[in-house]
């Protein structure tokens, strides 16, 4: 088990990745910043969301010093991409004030221009922008030590071929070179032999992965309801020790305030609690005073409790091996367990990545209705409160304030009122739904606007098994499809709309990256007399 401390990278850069919340280098972290700090030249490969920008972003930064002129590039497919990676770099390198820029067409290049005579250490940009800068001799790449190809397979793809080996001409001989990419197609062997010395390969291959049989199932949740999404799902479980796992330790500690907030008893765990604090929340799991434990990966590591009745995965694990680490750590002792993984549209193909892994396939579960939520809670609260009444207490302490609420206000109202300080349940869940408002579709259907059409071979067809296979929802339910030269309108129903919306928004459609909108209402033709 390694720690980011264990590296020999500066202590500004350690500091911003603790800021970050980042507890853990990530697998294919581990193995390739020792190896990049060595100096040489080096292939990096594993899965997206692996954390690959950091693998490379940290070295990186750690070389670069404050000289005024261009001293690393890195080339990256989209303009997405490019603010992406900038934003990261920007992040780790918030102690050191690395200068870094995104440069991508389609930004006014005057801006673009301002911003590279202020002096930047770092330019992000795609290929095509980043040639047009050297052509205008905007940009210069000749001190450049670090060239970074990132997403390598993707640039490929979009035909930057020929551009990319255009820049790498400009840069700088004497130079590291990286290349990291999700796949490895031929074409990038043979660009990494013509452009890299004798770098070295380094692919998280995970071995065979076998998941313990633990029931599992996942939920497909909307990015910005998954919150109210946990709730209900807990609501409707008979939970008696559940471990909620969070990507970072912010989410951790988020997510413990918004559960404690919502009056759950819960408590989290992360990696800068003192050994006494840390204990604390243990005892507490474990005698059960909470009944939610709140961790990361790390945290989690010693945890070692028989009762846990359930693993839930708030944020989706980044690899498989931590898929199987994290649901090991319930259905023990031949007790049952069950693990939840919330998946959001965008995690969909990550999540089929994990289930082609482990050789299974998880099967999905509707996020209970409010209605469901209320009828299965009503059985327990009916529960607790007839066990008061039951037990005989000494009540007689509330009496003066019940006989002067219930001579005041009907005793439904002062019961329910009660009740709803008791059980602490808002049901909000419909306040942050999507309203795509009137978008000109069939009764039922919701209209998006997509901003490619024929221009990328898209074909009703096409059209329809990605996004159904994307989303996840019957090829059949997809409604009208009209595809224009340089648009596409879909229609989808209501119900899935804000799947789709969340699933496809700068996704791909036929190899192409893609952006959809709500779309708007076909105007009204003049009704002639
Ligand atoms: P990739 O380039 O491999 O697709 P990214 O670099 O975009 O993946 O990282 C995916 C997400 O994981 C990002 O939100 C990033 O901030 C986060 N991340 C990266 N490294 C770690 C880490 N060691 N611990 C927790 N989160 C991380
Ligand atoms: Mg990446």
């Amino acid at each position: 088990m390694m720690y980011f401390d264990d590296f020999q990278i500066s202590n500004d850069i350690k500091k911003a990745i603790k800021e970050m919340g980042f507890e853990a280098p990530s697998p294919i972290q581990e193995k390739v910043i020792p190896v990049i700090l060595e100096g040489g030249d080096v292939i990096g490969q594993a899965q997206t969301g692996t954390g690959k920008t950091a693998a490379f972003g940290i070295p990186l930064l750690d070389k670069v010093s404050s000289a005024p002129y261009v001293q690393s590039i890195i080339l990256t497919p989209t303009r997405e991409l490019a603010i992406q990676v900038a934003g990261e770099l920007q992040k780790l390198s918030k102690f050191k004030r690395t200068r870094t820029l995104p440069i991508y067409g389609g930004q006014s290049i005057g801006h673009q221009i301002r911003a590279l005579k202020q002096g930047v250490h770092v330019v992000i940009g795609t290929p095509g922008r980043v040639l047009d800068h050297l052509r205008r001799k905007t940009l210069k790449l000749d001190r450049v030590h670090t060239v970074v190809l990132d997403e390598a397979d993707e640039m490929l793809d979009m035909g930057f071929v020929e551009d990319i080996e255009s820049i790498l001409k400009e840069v700088n001989e004497d130079r590291q070179t990286m290349l990291f990419s999700a796949t490895m197609p031929q074409e990038i062997m043979k660009l990494s032999k013509r452009y890299m010395k004798q770098p070295k390969v380094i692919s998280i291959n995970k071995g065979e992965v076998t998941a313990p049989s633990i029931d599992q199932v996942y939920y497909k949740v909307l990015e910005r309801n998954k919150l109210d999404s946990l709730c209900r799902i807990i609501d409707s479980e008979e939970i008696d020790l559940g471990i909620l796992f969070c990507r970072t330790k912010k989410g951790v500690a988020e997510l413990t305030e918004a559960l404690q907030a919502r009056g759950y008893m819960a408590d989290g765990l992360h990696g800068d609690l003192t050994q006494m604090q840390r204990d604390s929340v243990m005892k507490k799991f474990r005698d059960s005073t909470i009944e939610f434990l709140i961790a990361t990966d790390v945290a989690a590591r010693g945890i070692d409790v028989d009762n846990v009745t359930h693993v839930i995965n708030y944020d989706i694990p980044q690899d498989p091996e931590s898929y199987v680490h994290r649901i090991g750590r319930t259905g023990r002792a031949g007790r049952k367990g069950l693990a939840l993984t919330l998946v959001t549209p965008r995690e969909m193909k990550h999540l089929r990545s994990i289930e082609s892994e482990i050789k299974m396939s998880i099967p999905s579960e509707e996020i209970p209705s409010i209605e469901d939520v209320v009828e299965k809670q009503q059985a327990s609260w009916k529960q607790q409160l007839i066990s008061i009444i039951e037990a005989d207490e000494e009540l007689t302490f509330f009496e003066p304030l019940v006989n002067e609420m219930l001579g005041e206000y009907p005793s439904e109202k002062v019961v329910a009122a009660l009740m709803k300080v008791a059980f602490h349940r808002e049901f909000t869940g419909e306040d942050d739904s999507y309203d795509f408002g009137d978008t000109g579709a069939a009764s039922g259907m919701v209209r998006f606007f997509i901003n490619v059409g024929r221009n990328v071979q898209l074909t009703p067809k096409i059209v329809i098994d990605e996004v159904s296979e994307l989303v996840g929802i019957p090829s059949k339910s997809m409604g009208r499809i009209d595809i224009f030269e340089n648009f596409t309108f879909i229609e989808v129903p209501e119900d899935s709309a804000p799947f789709v919306y969340e699933a496809l928004r700068y996704s791909r459609l036929n190899g192409a990256r893609v952006n959809l909108e709500p779309a708007k209402p076909r105007p009204k033709r003049e009704k002639k007399f």
